[in-house]
This record gives C-alpha cells, sequence and structure tokens, in this order.
C-alpha cells in the first residue's frame, strides 16, 4: 500500500488521512462484481476511523457493499495547478485519500443517526440542529453503511512548480501556482419558500465563511 511514484508525496499518518477526508466532498468508491468493474460516486462523512455512505435500498452500489465485497475508496481536493516552464513539470496539487476495505451494514439507530448527523453537518454545519430530524419510516428507508479507515494512504502536493532550480529557469516562460478553490454561491430560495422566513444561520456561516465569494446579510 505504499506510494511508490513520487514516494515523498505519501503520507500514511492518521491526522492527515482524516483531514483530507474531512476536506473533501465527494468519495468514489470502486467494486468488482462478477458483472464488471463499478466506481461510484458518493457523498460520505468520517466520525472517528469510520468512513459512513448512504443510499437507498434500491441503490446496486449499496447491496454489494452490504454483502461484503472488497472495495477501494478515492478522495480527491484540488488545490491548483502548477505551470512549470516546460510541458513535462506541469503538475497540480491536490491532496488525496486511497482506501481498502470492506463496507458493512449499520444497524443501530443511536449510529445511523449519528452518522447522518455527519453527513448533514459536514456540508452545512450546524444544519442537523436546524432542520426536522429523520422519521422512522424514513430512517428504515435509508441504507448506512461503515467502512474502518484502516488502510490508507494519502498523496499531498503542494507550492510551486519543480523547475526553479533548473536550466528551464533560465525561458522567458511564467511559472507559478493558479489557486483552485471550492466555493458557496449566493442562495437561491426555493420557488415554495413562503414568504418572510430568512436564511439559516447554517447557510449564513457557510456562505460567509468560505473564500472569496458572495457575502449574505447577517
Ligand atoms: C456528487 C455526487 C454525490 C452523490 N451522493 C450520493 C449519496 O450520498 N448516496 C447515494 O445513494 N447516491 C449518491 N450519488 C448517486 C450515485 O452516484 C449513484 O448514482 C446512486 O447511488 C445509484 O447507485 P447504483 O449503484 O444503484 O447505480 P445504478 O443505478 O445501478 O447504476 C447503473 C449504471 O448507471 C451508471 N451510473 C450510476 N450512477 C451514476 C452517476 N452518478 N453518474 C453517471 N453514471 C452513473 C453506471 O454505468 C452504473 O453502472 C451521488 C452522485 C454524485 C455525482
Amino acid at each position: 500500500l505504499l506510494v511508490k511514484r513520487g514516494a515523498a508525496k505519501g503520507r500514511y499518518d492518521q491526522d492527515t488521512i482524516e483531514a483530507i477526508l474531512d476536506r473533501a466532498l465527494v468519495a468514489h468508491v470502486a467494486f468488482a462484481t462478477e458483472n464488471g468493474v463499478f466506481c461510484t460516486p458518493t457523498l460520505f462523512a468520517r466520525v472517528g476511523e469510520m468512513l459512513y455512505i448512504h443510499g437507498s435500498q434500491a441503490s446496486h452500489t449499496l447491496r454489494v457493499l452490504q454483502a461484503g465485497a472488497a472495495c477501494c475508496v478515492t478522495v480527491t481536493v484540488m488545490d491548483g495547478l502548477v505551470l512549470a516552464r516546460s510541458v513535462f513539470e506541469h503538475s497540480a496539487n491536490y491532496e488525496s485519500v486511497v482506501a481498502y476495505g470492506r463496507f458493512t451494514t449499520v444497524e443501530g439507530t443511536d449510529e445511523r443517526l449519528e452518522a447522518l448527523r455527519a453527513f448533514t453537518d459536514k456540508l452545512i454545519p450546524g444544519r442537523w440542529a436546524e432542520v426536522r430530524p429523520p422519521s422512522e419510516q424514513e430512517l428504515i428507508r435509508t441504507e448506512i453503511v461503515r467502512m474502518p479507515v484502516t488502510e490508507a494512504s494519502a498523496k499531498v502536493r503542494s507550492g510551486p512548480p519543480d523547475d526553479d532550480e533548473t536550466p528551464d529557469a533560465e525561458l522567458d516562460v511564467w511559472a507559478g501556482v493558479i489557486p483552485l478553490s471550492t466555493s458557496f454561491g449566493m442562495p437561491v430560495a426555493a420557488p415554495g419558500l413562503r414568504p418572510g422566513i430568512s436564511l439559516s444561520e447554517s447557510v449564513k456561516r457557510l456562505v460567509n465563511g468560505h473564500g472569496p465569494g458572495p457575502r449574505v446579510e447577517q
């Protein structure tokens, strides 16, 4: 499981791995069945060393995972484009995690609620406390599975291009990093939102707290 190409970018400590999992919004879950190889994009959340995904009872992916299929989960955060003087040295700044394991079904109501809270508050911190909790029926219709993140590696690239100290630095070509960030835009109210309902505090914090994007009134 050691990172071989670009080995210096490999990280194996749990803190780094968990921090990347918490930053990333989407995971790709890959698995093989007798019908072929699949790779499903999905939201996910982390609680401790457990990675949770959820979906409907009808989900093919969840059914295969619940049956104990070996799988590989990857997450990626892109932080920038790295422009060098040569095509060859161009790169990207990123943080990524690759984890191997098997998912099991989460049965207990407390853990299921905790996982759903983690999904919600990961994306919109504080939202769980503002909205109606899941009903018993909604809980029953939601499948939740968990995988311990114990066999995992991270890979991280940051900083400028690698050709500053090479003969290419003599070329008259701009080189450097173009940062790339994910930000939230101005919230758009649901067409059916009743008049007079102001933005939730969690939404204000989310929109105002991320990068140079728009700001909503406090
Ligand atoms: C950002 C993001 C977040 C998501 N979050 C969740 C989540 O939290 N929970 C959840 O259940 N689902 C989520 N989905 C949808 C998920 O990717 C699957 O479409 C869904 O879970 C159904 O899975 P399935 O195995 O039943 O697919 P099936 O409907 O059985 O898929 C049949 C075939 O359709 C194609 N297909 C399936 N999904 C996609 C897709 N997303 N894009 C393109 N082709 C596809 C593939 O060829 C697949 O083999 C998310 C998708 C995205 C892009």
